[in-house]
């Protein structure tokens, strides 16, 4: 049964398609959405009912994203991290206290922030440099994340960093929630938002960069998954298979957008004395563009609906991966072509597939790139992992390399 959410999406995507223009021409954060959701129930949805949630699961959570994404790109990655991701992890492996400070905040309109990436440490996001060193019953956080999405607005962080004890060894990397509130200028000693990126697309979104010089933060906020420290980057990961679902349906439902728009277009403009839509040319980049758009849905229906290993209840890595890989590419395909069958109409902002086009291209990009997420595929049809660092390769080196690497 469709879950009553989806209908109060398709209630609201009117409201929020005539006000996407606005955040993305004026790069403001869509504020006024964020409350329309909160009140709906949408902010928080996938959050326990104990908790004051909807107790939603991933694929309801994903039918109300591809409504929201059909209208508004930035919105839907609204609501995306407001059920997915950061907040599912600390659903899933958080303490009581730790659930019970979060679950208020988004459901109230907080979008949090996962703080994974940093300058140096991309696609090799275990490269990280950020530090969390134990001090009493607290750890002391110094590093910098970049490319946060919602960074300067979100008052909920996820903060990823290296752990190590009071003698400064590493036990692993772990998650840190931190609460800081930029809008209202209370951000705590040692939490600095820096920056902002001017970006393509999702023009509404900030995009920044925080520094955290000697951040201090009780132990207390310290997620940790059941499988301990040591290996508790890959469970927290597996938080994030649900977020690169979430972000897949983004791009199709973007793209489910522009085919409905193109559709509509093809009946209605005439050429040559008749419609475009007779147009044998244009009725097979129509047709292949729905065909897409059905196979990315049922792709990202099955990795929404799976669990991984060990009794997981996120996404099984592979599926989201095939899912977010081929919803993303075919986002930015289907966007393409449709903007294609308006003409110059397209290409103007009389349309919102201009602004749709450059939406959809960061979806190869953002949490997880499409060459990542092949290597990852690949790794699971060999059945091999398949190491990505120099080292890890048994290279055939000269004798002068041989006596430098001893
Ligand atoms: C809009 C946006 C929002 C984002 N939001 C967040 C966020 O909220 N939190 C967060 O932590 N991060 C966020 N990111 C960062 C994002 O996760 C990284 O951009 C991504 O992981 C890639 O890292 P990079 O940009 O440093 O590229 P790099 O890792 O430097 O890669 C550059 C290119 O090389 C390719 N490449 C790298 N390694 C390999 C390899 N082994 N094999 C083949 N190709 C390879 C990549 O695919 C890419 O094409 C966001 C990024 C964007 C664009």
């Amino acid at each position: 049964m469709t879950h009553p959410l989806v209908a109060a999406a398709k209630d609201l995507a009117p409201a929020f398609a005539s006000r996407a223009a606005h955040w993305d021409r004026s790069r403001s954060y869509c504020w006024s959405n964020v409350q329309d959701l909160a009140d709906a129930g949408i902010m928080g949805m996938s959050i326990p009912t104990e908790l004051g949630g909807r107790g939603a699961n991933f694929l309801d959570v994903v039918m109300v994203v591809e409504e929201i994404a059909k209208a508004c790109t930035l919105t839907a990655r609204v609501v995306v991290e407001a059920n997915m991701g950061g907040i599912s992890a600390v659903m899933a492996y958080g303490t009581d206290e730790q659930k019970a400070f979060c679950a208020p905040h988004v459901l109230a309109g907080d979008k949090p922030a996962i703080c994974i990436t940093e300058p140096d440490a991309g696609s090799a996001a275990t490269e990280m440099r950020t530090t969390a060193r134990k001090r009493g019953n607290t750890y002391v956080l110094n590093g910098c994340k970049h490319w946060i999405t919602g960074g300067g607005v979100s008052k909920l962080h996820l903060i990823f960093a290296r752990v190590l004890d009071e003698t400064g060894h590493e036990q692993g990397i772990g998650g840190f929630i931190v609460f800081a509130d930029p809008m209202n200028g209370n951000l705590p000693d040692g939490f600095e938002v820096v920056g902002r990126e001017h970006t393509l697309g999702l023009c509404g979104m900030p995009e920044a960069e925080l520094r955290f010089n000697d951040l201090v933060v009780d132990e207390k906020w310290l997620l940790t998954p059941p499988s301990g420290l040591k290996r508790g980057f890959a469970d927290l990961m597996n938080a994030y298979n649900s977020q690169r679902v979430g972000a897949g349906t983004i791009a199709l439902g973007v793209a489910a957008g522009a085919h409905e728009r193109a559709t509509s277009y093809l009946l209605e403009r005439q050429q040559f004395g008749r419609p475009l839509a007779e147009f044998q040319g244009l009725q097979w980049m129509l047709a292949d563009m729905d065909t897409q758009i059905h196979a990315a849905r049922l792709l990202l229906h099955e990795a929404a609906r799976s669990r991984g290993p060990n009794g997981s209840r996120f996404p099984d890595m592979t599926m989201a991966a095939r899912a977010k890989l081929f919803a993303s590419e075919m986002g930015i395909k289907v966007v393409n072509d449709a903007l294609q069958m308006f003409g110059a109409r397209g290409y103007s902002d009389r349309e919102p597939l201009e602004r749709m086009y450059r939406d959809v291209r960061m979806f190869t990009i953002g949490g997880g790139t499409a060459q990542i997420l092949r290597t990852q595929i690949a790794g699971s049809v060999l059945g091999i992992k398949t190491p990505q660092t120099r080292d890890a390769y048994a290279w055939p080196i000269s004798d002068e390399q041989q006596i430098a690497a001893e």
